[in-house]
């Protein structure tokens, strides 16, 4: 069989996501120079845009860099060698946020949670309570953990802190946008995200925002610092400019991909992220699957599956990517041999749900596995697509 030009292949991964057409032409366009009023014009309605999505009065840098970069960003404007903060993983990025921390000579207490389940607010409130001299200075928070598809009750974690003065980092990289922040109502005090996932544009861009208590902090920062020295970049901001040479073309589909976002609202961004994390969920577990997040935090932008008993999950995801074009993702760390991932965020629909569910049960079937396609289609009734499928 002919495989599938991945040009043509479905991107069910989390992230990069798939990008609109209109999106991408805007991308296509010509190169306009980084200091004129037609740049400042384009950064205004992108930082005003960004202001909605995080939910916050304060400035939203963009940064020329991927998530990971605007994570870095955060630890090395908020800290100072040697200063103790606690961070709170449950996978890989958690992790991540770890050995950025620690690479610049932070010192770092781990609250532990098991794999699977989201950070306990009891425990972190426990904690706190426990640190009387108040050395935290900062919790570092993963919103939604990209490689055990659990996310974090934000809400409940931030206001755990009582009166505890630790700033509140998180990384939104694979939520924002589809699942609600509202970075000042609930007291976040740095928010990282990126370009490529729920924001529908390429990768490329990552965003930070801090509150008035983080920009304080940023005074007294002594970590070394210079691309991601973010009071520069606040400063040029403000004037519409960018300190380096910004990805344009990512910068052009990231308008066009907020302007839709805005056209859509974020309440109903939220609503149809949940309810095709539902549909989707739902209909693997019929299909005869088990679903490795505890169910009270599951992710509302990617699923992760467990490996059933016999399946190689290498040939799993070849063959749905050569015979029906869907691309799907593999466990990452210690949870290579265990998950696998699908993931459903930005321009994702039923659509695509359904067609990757239907490929799915069909190649498991080939791999021996038996995968009740039938009953995990049901979910899928309501909508007229689905008789078109069958
Ligand atoms: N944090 C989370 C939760 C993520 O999902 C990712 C990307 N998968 C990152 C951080 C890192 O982002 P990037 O690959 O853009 O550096």
């Amino acid at each position: 069989m002919k495989k599938i030009p991945w040009q043509d292949q479905i991107l069910m991964i989390p992230g990069p996501t798939p990008v609109s057409s209109q999106a991408l032409l805007a991308a296509a366009q010509p190169m306009m120079n980084h200091r004129s009023s037609d740049f400042k014009k384009m950064m205004e309605e992108i930082e005003s845009g960004l202001k909605q999505v995080f939910q916050t009065q304060s400035s939203v840098m963009v940064l020329t860099t991927s998530g990971t970069g605007a994570m870095e960003a955060c630890i090395v404007n908020l800290l100072s060698p040697g200063d103790k903060i606690l961070a709170c993983p449950n996978g890989v990025f958690g992790e991540r946020f770890i050995k950025i921390a620690k690479a610049y000579q932070a010192n770092v207490e781990i609250l532990e949670s098991p794999l699977g389940q989201g950070v306990d607010p009891e425990k972190l409130k426990n904690r706190l309570k426990e640190d009387s001299k108040q050395e935290f200075k900062a919790i570092l928070i993963t919103h939604n953990e990209t490689s055990t598809g659990v996310e974090n009750n934000l809400k409940l974690l931030s206001s755990a802190r009582g009166n505890h003065p630790a700033l509140m980092v998180v990384d939104s990289v694979s939520a924002l946008g589809a699942s609600e922040l509202k970075m000042d109502e609930w007291k976040l005090d740095a928010v990282a995200s990126a370009s490529q996932k729920a924001l529908m544009a390429p990768p490329g861009l990552a965003f930070v925002a801090f509150s008035e208590r983080a920009w304080e902090a940023a005074k007294s920062s002594k970590m070394p610092k210079f691309y991601f020295d973010l009071p520069m970049a606040r400063e040029f901001q403000s004037k519409g400019e960018t300190p380096f040479t910004p990805a344009l073309p990512v910068l052009y589909a990231l308008q066009v991909s907020l302007r839709s976002l805005m056209d859509e609202g974020l309440d109903s961004s939220f609503s149809r992220h949940k309810r095709m994390a539902e549909l989707i969920q739902t209909s693997l577990g019929k299909m005869g699957l088990k679903l490795f997040a505890h169910p009270e935090y599951r992710s509302k932008t990617l699923t992760t599956i467990e490996i059933p008993a016999g399946v190689d999950v290498k040939k799993l995801r070849e063959m749905m990517r050569n015979q029906y074009g869907i691309v799907i993702a593999g466990g990452q760390g210690s949870l290579t041999d265990k998950i696998f991932r699908i993931g459903h965020m930005g321009c994702v629909g039923e659509k695509e749900l359904l067609y990757t569910i239907s490929s799915l049960g069909k190649t498991l079937q080939e791999l021996g596995f038996n995968a009740n396609t039938q009953e995990a289609l049901k979910p899928f009734e309501a909508s007229s697509l689905a008789s078109i499928h069958h």
